[in-house]
């Protein structure tokens, strides 16, 4: 399995394990199988509302002699509703204890949003808090604080763009380290890979099949379905490989670490087995030519009308 190495020598496994949308009842079995195959890196957020069972499989796990503490590198986020420098550290806390871990070897910024405390999605303006009155430098502080305190090894960003990556580093006493955003051959963003590549801050790909649960459960016939392109499925057929190996194969060659999520047994073996697939030049080529910029996780949750956050904002400022 290819690592990416951090500042301190610390090794994040290029390929980890999206939980996301993996119900409590089915992600615990998700987590223990997944050990078993040899998966190492788990992708976690309060969010996505499982974190007790992940980390109850974790420490099952742990017990049985079946992996160590030290063998694994979990990530989590800090959801939007904590973003004040003094809650970051508390939110952090709560997830330690759900996770039954005493540190996390990543903790991100979910998103450059700030909400109200009392929800969990915003459902008007007023649920919003300005980047005037909570400043994604102030949220940073609250990382730096949970990183001294030695309850998070690394930190790092989520949805971020370049523009924002560059102003929180520049006041940052702690720069980033890692930044998880969405991609897959419909949305590539190589300027921003080349950026985090030239100051060695690692690109983790969400979302990387596809995200095809959002793109189903969109009931939107406009949307791409990545998994169904013919360069895609024609690459796979001459590799005798699913195209879910294809799309992690080329997350992993273009220097990404990726999160693909599976509660699957034999997919979470396929998307495991991915990282031995080596693509051509022609075909990392042919893929690459597939770029439409299409995100399927656009943020439409904080970008309605009177918010904030619009899409420019979000994306582009
Ligand atoms: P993915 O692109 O990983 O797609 C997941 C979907 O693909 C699931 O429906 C899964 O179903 C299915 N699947 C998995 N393996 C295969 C396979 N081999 N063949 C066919 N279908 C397959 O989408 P996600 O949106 O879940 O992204 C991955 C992870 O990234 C998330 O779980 C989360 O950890 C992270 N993420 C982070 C975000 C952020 O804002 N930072 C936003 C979105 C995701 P099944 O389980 O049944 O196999």
């Amino acid at each position: 399995m290819k690592h990416y190495a951090l500042k301190n020598g610390d090794q994040m496994p290029a390929l980890g394990l999206g939980t996301w949308k993996s119900t409590p009842g089915e992600v615990y079995d998700a987590v223990r199988t997944a050990l078993q195959i040899g998966y190492r890196h788990f992708d976690c957020a309060f969010l996505y509302d499982n974190e007790k069972e992940v980390g109850q499989a974790l420490k099952d796990a742990i017990t049985a002699g079946e992996v160590t503490r030290k063998d694994l590198w979990i990530t989590s986020k800090v959801w939007n509703t904590h973003h004040r420098t003094e809650d970051v550290i508390v939110a952090l806390k709560h997830t330690l204890a759900d996770l039954q871990l005493a540190y996390l070897d990543l903790y991100l910024v979910h998103w450059p949003v700030a909400q109200k405390k009392s929800v969990l999605f915003p459902s008007g303006p007023e649920d919003l808090i300005s980047d005037q009155d909570i400043s994604l430098e102030d949220t940073w502080s609250g990382m730096e604080e949970c990183f001294l305190a030695g309850l998070t090894k690394h930190i790092g960003v989520s949805n971020f763009n370049q523009k924002k990556i560059k102003r929180v580093n520049q006041s940052a006493k702690i720069k980033i380290e890692v930044l998880q955003v969405e991609s897959h051959p419909y949305l590539q963003q190589q300027p921003l890979l080349d950026f985090c590549q030239q100051h060695n801050i690692i690109y983790t790909a969400f979302g990387p099949l596809g995200s095809l649960t959002t793109a189903i459960k969109s009931g939107d016939h406009n949307v791409p379905y990545l998994s169904e392109h013919p360069t895609l499925l024609a690459i796979a057929q001459s590799h005798q490989a699913s195209y879910a190996q294809i799309l992690i194969a080329w997350a992993i060659q273009r220097g990404t670490s990726v999160i693909p999520k599976s509660v699957n047994p034999s997919r979470l073996q396929e998307n495991f087995e991915a990282s031995q697939i080596e693509l051509t030049t022609e075909e990392m080529k042919q893929l690459s030519e597939l770029d439409c910029h299409y995100r399927y996780v656009d943020g439409h949750l904080f970008t309605f009308e009177g918010s904030p956050f619009t899409a420019k904002k979000l994306w582009d400022e």
